[in-house]
């Protein structure tokens, strides 16, 4: 399933990144989800909890906290940058949800605030990103 696949693989590299950092123990995981991600979100909350292997000692009692990344979008024209409250222009509420779950159609509806342009990159809020793991970091020898 999709959900339980992107939480594998957030799970995986926080593990990883918890190495790097020489941690001994992940207390919390921050997840950062784009708005326009195609995700169900609690199924992927119930995901995170669910892929923590249970040989990973490093994992016990961890703590998932998943953030919304709003979206960003910007105007190829003029360069002007804005997000889903800025578009008075999709009037239409359907339209707004459309966006949502097919974010490959919102070039169809979207129009820069700015300038009515069509032409604009999505800047930030798809995907699902790694923000933060927290944990205690091994001490190692005392310095000294
Ligand atoms: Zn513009």
């Amino acid at each position: 399933m999709h959900e339980f696949a992107l939480a594998d693989a957030v799970v995986k590299a926080a593990v990883r990144a918890a190495r790097e950092a020489g941690m001994a123990r992940i207390e919390a995981i921050t997840v950062r989800v784009g708005e326009l991600q195609q995700i169900e979100r609690d199924l992927f909350e119930f995901s995170l909890t669910e892929v923590i292997p249970a040989a990973e000692p490093a994992l016990q009692g961890v703590r998932f906290v998943v953030e919304e990344e709003p979206v960003r979008f910007r105007c190829r024209v003029c360069e002007r940058e804005f997000g889903t409250p800025d578009l008075d222009r999709v009037e239409d509420a359907d339209d707004r949800e459309a966006i949502h779950f097919l974010p490959e159609l919102s070039h169809a509806y979207i129009r820069c605030p700015g300038c009515g342009s069509p032409d604009f990159e999505i800047l930030a809020g798809r995907g699902i990103s790694l923000a933060r793991v927290e944990g205690d970091t091994d001490p190692g020898p005392a310095p000294g």
